[in-house]
């Protein structure tokens, strides 16, 4: 018998079995899916820790009271005090914990997005860890999952160093060759690949392709699961539901967003079992209305046709494109994705219907001369299966956008960008990560022909999961804690870090709670 079982084998996961393995528990990993790696291997990799030690040691002035004022302002009223709290003070003792563990995070060249935030810092918070090779897992790493596109082959780091992929000027050639090694693995998929090598060194037992569907209990205390095929696995000190979100179940999706076109950024095993198998025993579930953890991004038929490939941080913020809506209007300021959040989710009585989804991404031939699209590097040829036209009425007739509404968007916003100010939503203005560049790095006229669009679907990081306490004891309906049932990382709702969405966020969140999880099992 184990003394803990983990569910769910994502940085959320990994980060508990880890730390619950070097604090001396017998622990048991179970995944649903054949690989391990989750929405974590579909991810940039990024964590942000405010007021970490490798900051400091290179000079850095971040504080507490300053990582307390920037968490603050972006959870926007949402978050519980004790939540955020604990993450502002543990996240850098996690973080000392991880790298003692073997994990060699290392500070990224990514900046806070709330520019305008207090206790904002123009770098040092947002960590990810180098390329690995597989080969260091031998026989695991064919059980870590790889997503298609380059970003999972070159680093986050190493992408920011080619500007996002939308820098020709940076785009480095050496780097591009190195990401042609088969074994190279970077970014969230790099981040697995350190978790699960670091796990096995500590004796973790991981099996794939084991769902877990119940939660077995004694006397109000939770000791263990329920396989799928109907294994009963028992744990001495407790479970960890670490099974992320339900981002990819149509039904909790439609029962929880309110994001018409709605497409999943994760894999097909984030179904949100987490919830009811807590609910039943009578876990309390939290949602967050306001949740700005709303991106947009397309299909992509070459590399995952049913995963959203976000945008949010390549296309829409380069010169050359914009987002408009059906009527042809653009909507928001383009380069700042929780701007963009707030009105996809708009609604208009009057007409019955959500005036800006679906949207649609428009760009033109300087764009695609000059920027990357999809992730293919800058002036690369634009795929056939991206709509196109010599004018833009002949696109708007192709898209189902009103042509007129089209023109006139991007005759204005090609003025706007002339004169260096976008006069509707000054987009380039917010001091944000790529943008914070000002609006000459995010304005460009649309204007040459041919002309470009996709439409975009809205995705985002679920708004609801279990209420967890500042352990991530999993709290029952009445307040009080669930004995021996924790959540960790989407699997417990964000009530952390509120409605706001920072880059590295959800990643360090996982490893802070999983941390502070495994300690109150070892004391358990
Ligand atoms: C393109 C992209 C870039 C991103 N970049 C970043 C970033 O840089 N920084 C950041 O912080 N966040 C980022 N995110 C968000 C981040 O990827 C997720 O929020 C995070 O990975 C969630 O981690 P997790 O461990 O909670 O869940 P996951 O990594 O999704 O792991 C959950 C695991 O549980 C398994 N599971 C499900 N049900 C069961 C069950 N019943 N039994 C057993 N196992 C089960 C799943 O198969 C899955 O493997 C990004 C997301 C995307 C899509």
């Amino acid at each position: 018998m184990s003394d803990v079982i983990v569910l769910g084998g994502g940085c959320a996961g990994l980060a508990t079995a880890i730390a619950a393995a070097v604090l001396g528990l017998e622990v048991t990993l179970l995944e649903a899916a054949p690989q391990l790696g989750g929405g974590t291997a579909n991810s940039s990799g990024f964590l942000w820790v405010g007021a970490n030690h490798l900051h400091a040691a290179a000079g850095g002035n971040d504080t507490p009271d300053a990582v307390r004022a920037y968490l603050t302002y972006a959870a926007a009223g949402a978050a519980d005090p004790e939540r955020l709290e604990a993450f502002a003070t543990q996240a850098p003792e996690a973080l000392r914990f991880f790298i003692a563990a073997g994990i060699p995070f290392r500070v990224s060249p990514r900046i806070d997005h709330y520019g305008m935030a207090p206790g904002a810092m123009a770098g040092g918070r947002i960590l990810d860890t180098p390329p690995i090779d597989a080969a260091v897992l031998d026989a695991w790493a064919e059980r870590v999952a790889v997503p298609a596109g380059p970003l999972h082959r070159l680093g986050g780091s190493e992408a920011v160093k080619l500007g996002g992929g939308n820098s020709q000027a940076a785009w480095d050639a050496a780097l591009v060759l190195a990401r042609e090694s088969p074994g190279r693995r970077g970014a969230g998929a790099g981040l697995v690949t350190w978790l699960v090598g670091t796990a096995l060194a500590q004796g973790v037992t991981l099996r794939v392709g084991t769902p877990a569907k119940r939660l077995l209990q004694e006397a109000g205390r939770v000791t263990g699961v329920v396989t799928a095929s109907g294994e009963r696995l028992h744990a001495k000190r407790g479970v960890v539901l670490a099974s992320g979100g339900y981002e990819s179940s149509a039904e909790l999706v439609a029962r929880f967003e309110s994001l018409p076109g709605w497409q999943s950024m994760f894999p097909p095993s984030l179904q949100g079992d987490a919830l009811p198998m807590a609910q039943e025993i009578g876990a309390a579930i939290h949602h967050i209305g306001n949740n700005l953890s709303v991106f947009l991004g397309f299909r992509n038929p070459e590399e995952a046709p049913d995963l959203c490939r976000l945008s949010g941080t390549a296309e829409l913020v380069a010169p050359h494109t914009m987002v408009v809506n059906r009527a042809g209007r653009r909507f928001a300021d383009e380069s700042f994705f929780q701007a963009v959040a707030p009105a996809l989710r708009a609604f208009d009585p009057a007409r019955g219907e959500y005036p800006n989804l679906p949207a649609f991404l428009i760009f033109d031939a300087d764009y695609a001369a000059g920027q990357s699209f999809a992730g293919r590097p800058p002036g690369a040829e634009i795929p056939d299966w991206v709509p196109r036209a010599a004018t833009l009425e002949a696109l708007a007739a192709q898209l189902g956008i009103d042509p007129a509404g089209l023109v006139a968007a991007a005759a204005r916003f090609s003025a706007d960008a002339a004169a260096l100010h976008d006069s509707e939503y000054q987009r380039g203005d917010t001091p944000w990560g790529l943008s914070r560049l000002g609006p000459a790095a995010t304005l460009g006229a649309i204007a040459r022909a041919p002309f470009y669009g996709v439409e975009l679907h809205p995705t985002a990081l679920a708004s609801a999961g279990l209420l967890a306490d500042a352990s991530a004891r999993v709290r029952h309906v009445r307040g009080h804690a669930i004995p021996g049932l924790y959540a960790v990382g989407n699997a417990a709702a964000r009530t952390e870090t509120g409605a706001g969405y920072q880059t590295g966020y959800s990643l360090a969140s996982g490893l802070t709670f999983g941390w502070l999880a495994a300690q109150d099992m070892a004391r358990a």
